[in-house]
């Protein structure tokens, strides 16, 4: 009995050592990937302070790019017209003309300052007055075409319509002033399409949008005369910058002939009144 309680402990404390054994055999392949997961997780409290400093570094430079394309100010007008002359002369525009109440005026204050402008013409209104479209071109101005007959859909009109558009305009000025510069062409309500603008520049006109809008053709209910007129002067005074393209009307706005005897004092003294280059 004696010897076999002793074998009994002895084959007890065998199998306690082989349980031990294949214990250390089973957690083996356990403590492995502790120790793998421990490599990383060393490695990763290491890197974050020198990343801060790789992420700021790099910052300066994608401003420019920055994934996106860089419009130049100049061009930022719808479908790519443009905004600025590109020098720092003002340029004031006058569209819808000629008008034989209006333009006369405007005619007389421009030369009364020595001041070239550029003058936005439609085609039906340069018809029935060519003798006006001889005047502009006379005192030096430039010319732009403004479509036929002002219409603000033409940008969505297939190319042949809008390519007849502009050259029937085209011809009833040069018919007015034979061989006459052409070389600007501004859409009705500023309403550019790329198609619109590819035509006029095949027909080698450059689209002059605005940078400056009085907005001198709304007149609101109730706005008297002079209000009008101080709004123009306020609203060219506050925005006018080197550079500009400023919108106003020679046609059917006589506040605006008004508005432009305070005005051209007032911007002489600050910009160079620019034609655009004809
Ligand atoms: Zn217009």
């Amino acid at each position: 009995m004696r010897l076999s309680r002793v074998r009994k402990a002895i084959l007890l404390g065998l199998v306690l050592l082989a349980i031990g054994a294949t214990g250390r055999a089973s957690a083996g392949p356990i403590a492995q990937p502790a120790e793998v997961l421990a490599v990383p997780a060393t490695s990763v409290s290491a890197k974050p302070k020198p990343t801060p400093v790789k992420t700021r570094t790099p910052k300066p430079k994608p401003t420019k790019p920055d994934g996106r394309k860089v419009v130049n100010p100049r061009f930022a007008g719808p479908a790519g017209s443009h905004m600025l002359t590109g020098t720092k002369g003002v340029a004031l525009t006058f569209d819808d003309g000629p008008d034989p109440a209006e333009t006369p005026k405007m005619l007389k204050l421009l030369a009364q300052h020595h001041v070239k402008a550029t003058f936005c013409l439609v085609g039906d209104n340069v018809r029935r007055h060519p003798a006006l479209v001889r005047q502009i071109v006379a005192q030096g101005h430039t010319l732009c075409n403004h479509t036929w007959d002002h219409s603000l859909k033409l940008g969505k009109d297939p190319e042949a319509k809008i390519r007849a558009d502009l050259s029937r305009t085209n011809a009833a000025i040069r018919k007015a002033v034979p061989g006459a510069k052409i070389k600007y062409f501004r859409a009705p309500g500023g309403n550019f399409t790329p198609r619109l603008v590819k035509t006029a520049k095949d027909l080698g006109m450059i689209s002059i949008y605005w940078k400056v809008d009085p907005r001198d053709w709304e007149h609101k209910k109730g706005e008297s005369s002079a209000a009008h007129q101080a709004k123009v002067i306020r609203q060219i005074e506050k925005h006018c910058r080197p550079g500009a393209i400023v919108l106003s009307h020679d046609y059917a706005q006589p506040d605006t002939i008004a508005a432009y005897r305070k005005l051209i004092p007032w911007l002489k003294k600050r910009y160079t009144l620019v034609a655009l280059p004809g």
